[in-house]
């Protein structure tokens, strides 16, 4: 007979799990930060089958520490400098097991209304406190979702936008005819999948020229793009502009790009996945100016914003272009709610049916923080980021190889006498990295190799970014060596 964990049961194991991640957190500094598994190491230690009868939970637990930690990389990690940050908090794991605790699947407001509720009036408060125009905010025609990642949104903007396009022949007859997607050379690979998914094709993403000096899209060229691309009979469909790019956090520039697409008629989504949490600040709400022309906009809290993977927040300024592009509904899930008009119904704003109740752990983060203890977050990050770009700027051997307005620094060791800067820079990540203290992943600046230092992990501190800096300055020192 099936055995499940009766009440008692789980208030034990459910405490002794979270005495673990209590412990895990107070532990990170003394980990190293990367996972020293070879491929293949953790299914190694897994059984080739699951098991017959069912096992007590404290050996699962145990079986965590010997089989799952060791293949662990610590994003959390005070040393964790990769990539983005992908944040989480305590607010936010506790809030997050409150729904998995409600297990609620909230396709439909019909199949429980708080789900949808929460989440309309939490994505309300974050445009609130992003000084999002009005028109996103769910009092207006527009509101906002959650969607699994910013991936998502830019997919679903993408049909969004096609539909617009094909005045909605996207829906009945399927798309005729060669439309076009629009984003700079530095816009994220999400793009291009969208457009794949959409049906659109690769050949028609059309990569925008950037400015050299600060790598933001260049409004002549969209333009020239559009104007040639329709003389050749192609239809325009969506612009994505970027306010913070994956490679370097170079910031496009929305007033100019927003009018091109507002006189072309083309949907304009703003990509703000990283950065866009900055805007909790009111002195780096600059790269919100044009965002009144944007058709979509999404920033992930889930990056910088202390609410753990997955939360990315996307709003439309009129959710009926979005419903219509698309709802498909069944018989079996008619309901009289649905129906009065009264109730918004978010498996019509995303690509599945159904749905977690993320709002949670962003209601817990939100409540727990404040908004004055998200602004202290970000503005932790964007210090300790401007620090560390000071102390590389005052090295003769390195460069900052672009702007750095948020919590991300690219550099790299400079070309000189008998010194190759892109190998030498190659040379110095895996040098620094094999350390263990801390970890930073690369990227290609015009063509030149960087490194990217991105500070963002709730533990990091001055002290970890100054450490970071003496170990980078030391392995420096070894490399130039030779
Ligand atoms: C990280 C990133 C994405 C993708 O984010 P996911 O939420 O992981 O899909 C998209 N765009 C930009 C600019 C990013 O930096």
């Amino acid at each position: 007979m099936t055995t499940h964990m009766d009440a008692e049961e789980f208030r034990r194991n459910g405490h002794a799990v979270i005495d673990w991640i209590a412990d895990y957190w107070a532990s990170l500094e003394r980990r190293p930060v990367l996972s020293l598994d070879q491929p293949g190491a953790v299914a190694g230690r897994l059984p080739s089958a699951a098991p017959e009868r069912g096992e007590d939970f404290d050996r699962i637990l145990a079986d965590l520490d010997a089989v799952v930690m060791p293949g662990v990389t610590h994003w959390q990690h005070p040393g964790f400098f990769g990539y983005f940050p992908a944040n989480v908090s305590g607010p936010s794991v506790l809030g997050d097991l409150v729904s998995s605790g409600l297990g609620v699947q909230g396709m439909l407001w019909a199949t429980g209304p708080a789900c949808t509720e929460v989440e309309t009036v939490m994505l309300d408060w974050l445009a609130d406190l992003l000084d999002l125009p009005a028109r996103f905010r769910s009092s207006g025609t527009g509101g906002g979702v959650i969607q699994d990642s910013a991936s998502s949104a830019t997919l679903v903007a993408t049909l969004a936008a096609l539909h617009r396009a094909s005045k909605g022949r996207w829906r009945g007859d399927g798309v005729e005819g060669r439309y076009t997607v629009y984003t700079s050379t530095q816009g994220h690979s999400s793009i291009e999948k969208a457009a794949r998914i959409a049906g659109i094709g690769d050949g028609n993403v059309r990569p925008v020229e950037v400015d050299d000096r600060t790598l933001a899209m260049d409004p002549a060229a969209l333009r020239s793009m559009l104007e040639a691309d329709i003389a050749a009979g192609a239809r325009p469909a969506l612009v994505v502009a970027t306010i913070g790019t994956t490679s370097t956090t170079a910031v496009d520039p929305i007033p100019a790009i927003g009018a091109i697409c507002r006189e072309y008629g083309v949907w304009l989504h703003v990509d703000a996945a990283y950065a866009g949490a900055s805007a909790v600040c009111p002195e780096l709400r600059w790269t919100h100016a044009g965002l009144e022309y944007a058709d979509s906009y999404c920033f992930d809290p889930h990056k910088w914003l202390l609410t753990g993977f997955d939360c990315d927040a996307f709003w439309v300024a009129d959710r009926a272009e979005l419903v219509e592009a698309l709802t498909v509904l069944p018989e079996y899930l008619r309901n009289a709610a649905s129906e009065s008009g009264a109730v918004l119904d978010y498996r019509d704003w995303q690509v599945p049916l159904g749905r977690r109740f993320r709002a949670l752990k962003l209601w817990f983060v939100l409540r727990w923080y404040g908004a004055e203890g998200l602004r202290e977050h970000i503005r932790g990050g964007v210090e300790m980021a401007a620090g560390f770009a000071g102390r590389v700027r005052a090295d003769d051997r390195f460069e900052v190889v672009a702007p750095h307005p948020f919590s991300l620094v690219c550099f790299r060791l400079r070309d000189a006498d008998g010194v190759d800067g892109d190998a030498a820079s190659a040379a110095l990540l895996a040098r620094v990295n094999a350390g263990g203290r801390i970890y930073l992943t690369h990227t290609r600046v015009r063509g030149a190799y960087a490194l990217r230092l991105a500070v963002g992990a709730p533990q990091t501190r001055a002290s970890h970014v100054e450490e970071a800096w003496r170990l980078i300055s030391a392995e420096a020192t070894a490399v130039l060596a030779g």
